[in-house]
């Protein structure tokens, strides 16, 4: 019994010093990039990956070395919309390589682990968050300037073990659109920030009216305007709207960037709007001191 009992502990103990040891080298992997930013939403459907692989193209043509850790489990869509579907993890002597997509932006997604591109993701169960550990441990990113973090749909359980597995983060970025904007989806989004310690670095209203692409004029289809509301309301900046345009997703599924292809667009130029005001954000951070 007492054998029994002490051969658990070193189990226990064994686990304890893997798990610690992965923390380490995903920490020293990490520290290489200069910001890390974590976008989240309140449902699926709502344009996170989309506009988050907008925002990461900006950013590098701005010069930035962007990465993307699509964190995305069930559901990774970057590769595609990045023109990456089909590309593999390469392995080599210090640990596993980010693919290198468009502007060199180097991207992680559970879809270049998966045999095809329809076979369904897998990650169930208490050995979810411990494989993912594992593999972020592995992964050389290298220098970087910034990695945006597509979480997973939602502001539950597990978008918010995933954000705790990555060290020192700058903030979060909330997507939503016009009829999901509500007091209740936000005030799950700054719990959501609170309990990972960090600041809400804006909300965008996605999908928010529609640009008649013949006459210029604007149709508000789910009311455009409320997220600037409730984020004033809530006290939490508010990074800009972006319109409906069908090429965003037409864009998404030939897997070219929406901003480099329509850049003249209003939601490419809203994109651009959103992108400086986190630039100012980081920049903020930086001359306060903040640990980068
Ligand atoms: P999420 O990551 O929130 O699940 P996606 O980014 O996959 O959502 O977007 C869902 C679909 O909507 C995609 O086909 C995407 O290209 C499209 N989409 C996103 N934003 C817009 C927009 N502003 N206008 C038109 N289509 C959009």
């Amino acid at each position: 019994m007492v054998s029994k009992m002490s051969s658990e502990l070193e189990v226990l103990e064994e686990r304890k010093r893997i798990v610690e040891e992965q923390e380490e080298r995903l920490k020293i992997k990490m520290g290489k990039i200069g910001h890390k930013i974590a976008v989240i939403s309140g449902k699926g459907g709502v344009g996170k990956s989309a506009v988050t692989v907008n925002l990461a193209v900006a950013f590098a043509v701005n010069g930035y070395r962007v990465g993307i850790l699509d964190a995305d489990i069930h559901g990774p869509s970057v590769p595609k919309m990045l023109g990456l579907s089909g590309r593999r993890l390469e392995v080599g002597p210090p640990g596993i390589f980010p693919v290198v997509g468009p502007f060199k932006i180097r991207v992680v997604s559970m879809d270049f682990l998966l045999p095809d591109e329809n076979a369904p993701i897998i990650w169930r169960g208490p050995l979810k968050m411990a494989a993912l550990r594992q593999l972020l441990s592995d992964i050389v990113w290298g220098e970087l300037d910034l990695m945006l973090i597509d979480l997973p749909p939602g502001t539950g359980d597990e978008p918010l073990s995933i954000a705790q597995l990555l060290p020192e983060m700058d903030g979060v970025i909330i997507v939503t659109i016009p009829s999901e904007v509500s007091q209740i989806v936000v005030k799950k989004a700054v719990n959501f920030a609170r309990t990972l310690g960090l600041p809400i670095i804006g909300v965008i209203e996605n999908m928010s009216g529609f640009i008649c692409p013949n006459c210029g004029a604007k149709i508000d289809i789910f009311q455009s305007g409320g997220g600037e509301k409730i984020a004033k309301e809530m006290e939490i900046p508010f990074l800009g709207k972006i319109p409906i345009d069908q090429r965003i997703c037409e864009d998404s599924d030939r897997g070219k960037p929406f901003i480099i292809e329509h850049r003249d667009s209003p939601a490419s130029k809203a994109l651009m709007e959103i992108v400086q005001k986190i630039e100012r954000f980081l920049n903020q951070k930086e001359n306060k001191g903040g640990e980068k």
